[in-house]
Order: structure tokens, then sequence, then C-alpha cells
């Protein structure tokens, strides 16, 4: 349910109406926006109709059921776009967002090459993994805990906050300790466990959509993190299963629109997975950007030749450069920052 308090409810009476309803075993979500504040009231449907007596509240201008399936996540609790700070950069705002760098954390020198590569040509976060969810058990698993260090470290020397992934709960915080925002993969988009587990570590976390997911079960993934309190969720589109075989994902662009349309939450576009050719990258990268995408998440490699996962689809440095530039001028032509 949504209670929507008057214009200049005081900070006493929001406390008051918060209480009432956790009295009412629902967990109060205070949504402090330009004009009013709005609670969202959390919990199981059934003792909805207790809430509907706190419309006799004189601070209380309505009670509303959401009628989305998915409650924090929609556009019905807060219209404005949720804006997520990491260190200086704000995603959600009005600049973009450019996240790069490998897949995987390879090594030291491949990662600071990268993490100083990517940086030179106007990335404001770092990528890389140390826990990779590879198809294959003989697949190159990641350096782990090492890889996380090595993060840490390409963060001191550059300068730029770091997303990696996390895939089990039980490493949720030692992921914590080393990033500055957690990647929730495709393969893990419904691991719930792991999405209450990322709900309560206190960082933003990128949500990737799984490959088999529709838009309303991924706002439900985002929803489990949002109801452990945390409200820094960036979702992240990164191409579905189809029929199609000449790319490796089909990159959902309808999904950009949708989400804008539906969440207030940001959106980033993945045209490294979403297509699995560097040569579409670009083009891709254009495209997210055009249909709304508030940034872009995309895998650089010093040596694409040589890189254990990924290497097909990572662009080096110098098309990476020439890409930020192409992006500029599509930014510029929907109004946006880079
Ligand atoms: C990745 O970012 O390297 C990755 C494994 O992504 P996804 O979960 O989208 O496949
Ligand atoms: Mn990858």
């Amino acid at each position: 349910m949504i209670i929507v308090l008057k214009s200049g409810a005081s900070d006493a009476q929001v406390e008051d109406v918060c209480h009432r309803i956790t009295a009412m075993g629902y967990s109060p979500h205070t949504i402090r926006g330009a004009l009013r504040t709005v609670i969202g009231a959390v919990g199981d449907d059934r003792g909805k109709d207790a809430l509907r007596s706190l419309e006799s509240l004189e601070c209380v201008e309505s009670v509303t059921p959401i009628l989305k399936p998915f409650k924090l996540a929609s556009r019905e609790v807060r219209d404005e776009p949720t804006q997520i700070k990491v260190g200086d950069v704000t995603i959600g705002g009005r600049s973009l967002v450019v996240m790069a760098g490998p897949c995987s954390v390879e090594s030291r020198p491949q990662l600071l090459e990268a993490a100083e590569k990517v940086k030179a040509a106007g990335a404001h976060v770092l990528r890389g993994g140390a826990f990779k969810p590879r198809t294959s058990p003989y697949a190159f698993q990641g350096l782990e805990d090492d890889g996380l260090k090595l993060l840490a470290e390409a963060r001191r020397e550059t300068g730029l906050p770091v997303v990696t992934e996390v895939m089990e709960p039980e490493k949720v915080d030692i992921v914590a300790e080393h990033a500055d925002i957690l990647q929730v993969g495709a393969r893990n988009v419904q691991n719930f466990p792991l999405l209450r587990r990322v709900g309560d570590a206190g960082k933003p976390v990128l949500l990737k959509r799984g490959m088999a997911t529709t838009i309303q079960e991924w706002l439900l993934s985002a929803e489990y993190v949002l109801a452990r309190g945390n409200p820094n969720v960036i979702l992240c589109e990164r191409g579905i299963r189809t029929f199609e075989a000449s790319t490796r994902f089909t990159l959902d662009l309808n999904a950009v629109p949708t989400v804008k349309q539906l969440s207030h939450l940001p959106i980033l576009v993945d045209p490294s997975h979403g297509t699995g050719h560097w040569q579409y990258v670009e083009a891709m990268a254009m495209a997210g950007i055009a249909a709304g995408a508030d940034g872009l998440i995309i895998e650089v490699h010093p040596r694409p030749e040589e890189a254990l996962s990924d290497g097909p689809q990572s662009l080096k440095p110098e098309r990476f450069k020439a890409l930020m530039q192409r992006v500029r001028r599509v930014a510029q032509a929907m109004d946006r920052d880079l």
C-alpha cells in the first residue's frame, strides 16, 4: 500500500505513521519527494485492510494499493528517478555513467593496464570479474579473493570505483569489503538468497537481467533487494536468449523505455554480452544511449586475443576510446552529458 502524507507533514508525524505500519506487521519505506513524503508499506497482502485505517490520521492524504506486483521498484511509489552516488559518480542523473574493464581480472599488469586505459578514455567505474560464472567447470573460474585485492589496488591507483560480481551469499561480505558496487549476474538474477544478502550489504547493486527473465520478473528481483532496505539498485540490460544465432544474445533495447516507464531505477546497457562480438559493440552502445539508458558497461581488454574470458566481445583500449567519442555525440542529442 502507498501512504501519501499531506505536504508539510512533520518528521514526528512521519515517524508516527511508520510506527503504526510496523505494528501492523508491515515494513515502512519512506520516500521523501520534492513535494511530499510517501511511505510504501510492504508485506503480506492479507493485512491490507488494516492499513486503510491510517487514512483517518490528520497527516495522511490517501492510502492506496500498489497495483504492480513490484512495489518499491515501481513508479507508483516514487515518480522521481533514483540517483545513486558511488564516490564522485552519480548513476541515474543527467550525466551518463560508463563502466569499463576486462571481463575477468587475470593478473596485476593486465588489470592495472586496463584500468589506466579505460580511465584515460573517460570511463567512470572500473569493471572486472574476480568470481566468474562460467558455463564449463573447466574454464577459467577467476582469481577469486586475489582478484578482489587487485581490484582494490586498481581503485587506489586510478581513483575509479570498482564493480565486480558476487555469486554466493557467503562471499557477499568479502566482495563488499573490496568493491564499491556488487554485481549480480544474469545467471543469478533469481538466486533469492543472494538477492536478500546483497540487500543487506549496504552497497549499491548492479542487477543484470537474466537471459530468460521477463522485465516483470527482473523488477521483482530488484524488489528483493529494495525490500531489505537497500534502495540502490542499478538495472542492466545484457541481452536475452532468442532463436537468433548470429549474435551471442539479443540485446533487448525495448527493455530501456519499458523499465523507464515502470520503474524509477536507473538502467545501464551492456552491449558486450548483448552482442558477443566486438564489431557490434559500438553500434549497440550508441543505440542503448539513444533508447534512454543511463549509461553503459563495456568489456575492454589490453589484448583481447589473450583474454581468459570473453575475448571475442572485448574492445581494445583504442577502440573503446573511439566508442566514447561517438557515444558522446549521441549523449548530446539526448540532452545528456558524458
Ligand atoms: C560479466 O559481466 O562478465 C558477466 C558474466 O555478465 P552476465 O552475467 O551478464 O553474463
Ligand atoms: Mn564477460
